[in-house]
């Protein structure tokens, strides 16, 4: 077994804000089949300490960045993880990143770098008869990770950064840097970035491998546009950058199981989804129409190019079509859809907020989900919508250009479309790729095909566990299995 030290400010079932807890949470059990062993280095915020307090005491600090600490270990919600029992740094009100008042905490600077180097001690031996081989660093908030082991004192462990959304990148003032513990020379070598402290930056710089979440997120990054200011260094390390695209949990999501769906179904008994749509129609007050039930299932941000969502409503209903959009975020982008939704009642309805179990139930009834995003690192929502026969539409970007077929005239004949892409990430070619679906949806047997097609693709862990195991594989100098692919 290889043993990995996986290093993540949120891991679900635990605690979540976004993708990299499906990730973190789900990796270490799809890898054990591949001969990964992988335990989870985590800050012991109140939801974490809630199901660790009775756990193993492995380690006391005197002086964890400021007051008394301890490391944890044990197996919690089904993950074996190492928890940092830190009150001073974790235990707060709020999430992990912000209070309740939503702004960001000021000191996370300090908590972040107390759990990346927490992490460099457990590279380094701190605890006898545990030595991890690989510390697998996930976004700015354990960036600073490679670099405490490459500084340390050995040099057998080799790291790996994953970056799940660039933009977020920690970047502190540069008087933080004499509280981190690292040596001068490592300010410019590494961690300097725009005259400050960049926690991601520090990891794409000491990495001995980078990670993203999807091929084509991999490529992106090393351009201008889609860089955040990191795309020179990305490309400067481009030998060592590997795109491996996220799974879902198909036991969470698995249309025949599903206990928030009225009815669940198969592949083979999709006819049963329409009471699954009936129940949102009734729900939402929404006509049945001649054209598909659209819906959006998303954070409302500039990023998921909601706006050309809301431009594209009247065309949506003059198309003989519905839509259903479940989100929260910038309440610019609310008010608009708000306003759309109050203009065409009984064809658009929306529930503002966040609810786990209505996203299901759209998943399970709606025709297509629309995903616009102007840019997609991997991208949770289309693999849902290929898993549930909910149509993805989705822009040619990122993860979802890697994981829709586009049904395109040759696709449709060859019976391999799964969803719609659309290129450039604009109103007019949403507008256009909605009534391509219009048409498709019109032809029943082509639409079953493509639905079908989705449901049987494999949208699991399996494959990028399989990949990830490799890459752990060949950093240590072990063969690699050969059935791995890129
Ligand atoms: P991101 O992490 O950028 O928000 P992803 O597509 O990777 O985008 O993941 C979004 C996750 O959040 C998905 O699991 C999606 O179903 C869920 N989600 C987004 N908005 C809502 C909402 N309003 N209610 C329920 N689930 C939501």
């Amino acid at each position: 077994m290889i043993e990995v030290l996986s290093v993540a400010s949120e891991a679900y079932p635990l605690i979540k804000t976004g993708g990299l807890a499906d990730v973190a949470g789900a990796l270490p059990g799809a890898l054990t089949a591949h001969g990964v062993s992988m335990r989870t280095l985590i800050p012991g915020y109140p939801a974490v300490m809630r199901e660790a307090a009775g756990g193993r005491v492995i380690y006391e600090f005197n002086d964890l960045f400021g007051a008394w600490g301890r490391l944890i270990a044990g197996r919690f919600a089904g993950l074996d993880l190492i928890v940092i029992d830190a009150s001073h740094l974790y235990d707060r009100p709020g999430g992990p990143y912000a209070g309740p008042d939503g702004k960001d905490f000021a000191d996370n600077w300090l908590r972040f770098a107390a759990l990346s180097w927490v992490a460099g001690k457990l590279a380094n031996g701190l605890v006898e008869g545990y030595q991890p081989q690989i510390l697998h660093a996930h976004d700015w908030q354990a960036g600073l990770a490679p670099a405490y082991v490459k500084y340390g004192p050995t040099d057998q462990v080799k790291t790996v950064m994953t970056v799940h959304n660039l933009v977020f990148q920690g970047h502190f003032g540069w008087d933080i840097f004499q509280r981190l513990d690292l040596p001068a020379h490592a300010f410019y070598e590494s961690v300097e970035y725009y005259g400050g402290v960049g926690y991601l930056k520090s990891g794409l710089a000491t990495a001995d491998a980078i990670t993203t979440v999807s091929p084509t997120y991999a490529k992106e990054i090393r351009t201008y546009a889609f860089g955040a200011g990191l795309d020179g260094l990305i490309n400067a390390r481009a030998s060592a950058l590997y795109g491996i695209t996220n799974g879902i949990d198909i036991d969470a999501w698995d249309p025949a199981t599903d206990a928030e769906l009225p009815q669940t179904y198969t592949a083979n008994t999709l006819h049963k989804r329409a009471l699954n749509k009936a129940a949102i129609q009734s729900r939402f007050e929404l006509e049945a129409t001649p054209g598909p039930l659209f819906s959006v299932v998303s954070r409302l941000t500039s990023q998921k190019g909601i706006d050309l969502i809301s431009s594209n409503i009247d065309w949506l209903v003059s198309l003989g079509a519905s839509l259903i959009i479940l989100g929260s975020g910038d309440p610019g982008l609310e008010g608009a859809l708000l306003t759309a939704a109050q203009a065409h009642p009984g064809r658009v309805a929306m529930y503002k907020g966040y609810d786990e179990g209505l996203s299901h139930l759209i998943q399970g009834g709606a025709d297509a989900i629309l995903i616009p995003s102007r840019f997609e690192p991997c991208g949770l929502t289309q693999l849902y919508g290929v898993r549930y026969g909910c149509v993805p539409v989705v822009a040619r970007v990122g993860g979802l250009a890697d994981t829709v077929i586009d049904a395109n005239e040759a696709a449709v004949e060859a019976g391999v479309a799964t969803g719609v892409q659309f290129s450039p990430v604009t109103s007019e070619a949403l507008g256009d790729a909605i009534k391509r679906t219009v048409d498709l949806y019109a032809d029943e047997k082509v639409w079953r095909k493509m639905q079908r097609r989705g449901m049987k693709s494999d949208v699991s862990w399996d494959a990028s566990a399989k990949k990830y195991a490799n890459l752990y594989a060949s950093l240590l100098g072990q063969p690699l299995d050969e059935q791995s692919g890129d």
